[in-house]
């Protein structure tokens, strides 16, 4: 058993509004593949979005119940005992301070989210603090633009103990199943009265205030 202090750490961020099983299958692959603990760590104010519909509390509400019954996705809500908002710089930051510089960490970000990441704030940064692992969907390559190319030059690796080898500053492309499930459908659903079952885990719909703040 390698030791669970030096096992490799990988965090998946989203608003999870309410999550789903699309970010449920994902994390789960993602763990296998990468032989990691996957941490699903929702954002309190997302830079980039709208605010979320349910409060910080219900959802994580909603993962702790969807989470039950396995202990290689766990819930990391640190970004939501954070004021302000949730830049990822700031969270790995954190994180290195908790767990030191030597514990290989992978960042987890969708196609898109990877195409966009230049305009993160202090993006270069985030080389130094974490390895990248970009969610990729069968048959895609994701866009790049020059800048984030020439950053990413030479840090690609096709091999996931490479990873291990250092820190942070690799990347790697996760072939995931992408599942047409989305958090904006699943919350217009419950607000028309319809109930997503086979979208989200069962645990949400067991408990009938779990999915609460979403009906109108
Ligand atoms: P919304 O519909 O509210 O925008 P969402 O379903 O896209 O929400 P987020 O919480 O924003 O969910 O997503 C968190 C992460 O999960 C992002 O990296 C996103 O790309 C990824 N993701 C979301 N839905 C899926 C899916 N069906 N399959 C794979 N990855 C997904």
């Amino acid at each position: 058993m390698p030791d669970p202090a030096a096992r490799t750490l990988a965090l998946f961020g989203g608003t999870f509004d309410p999550v789903h099983l699309g970010h449920l299958r994902v994390a789960w692959e993602a763990a296998e593949f990468l032989e990691a603990e996957v941490r699903m760590m929702p954002a309190n104010v997302p830079p980039h979005r709208p605010q979320p519909v349910s409060s910080a509390g219900q959802r994580v509400a909603m993962l702790q119940a969807a989470l039950l019954g396995q202990s290689r996705l766990v819930l990391d809500d640190r970004e939501l005992r954070r004021e302000g908002p949730s830049y990822t710089v700031d969270t790995l930051i954190e994180l290195r301070d908790e767990i030191g510089t030597d514990r290989p960490v992978i960042l987890l970000v969708g196609a898109d989210a990877w195409s966009g990441l230049a305009d993160w704030h202090r993006w270069k940064d985030l080389f130094e603090l974490a390895h990248i692992g970009v969610l990729t969907r069968a048959g895609h390559q994701a866009r790049e633009s020059s800048s984030l190319s020439a950053h990413a030059s030479g840090r690609r690796t096709e091999v996931v103990a490479d990873l291990a080898q250092a820190p942070a500053g690799r990347i790697i492309d996760i072939q995931v199943s992408a599942l047409e499930i989305s958090a904006t459908r699943i919350r217009s659903d419950i607000a028309a009265g319809r109930v997503p079952r086979f979208l989200v885990p069962p645990a949400l719909l067991d408990d009938e205030s779990l999915l609460a703040p979403y009906r109108s």
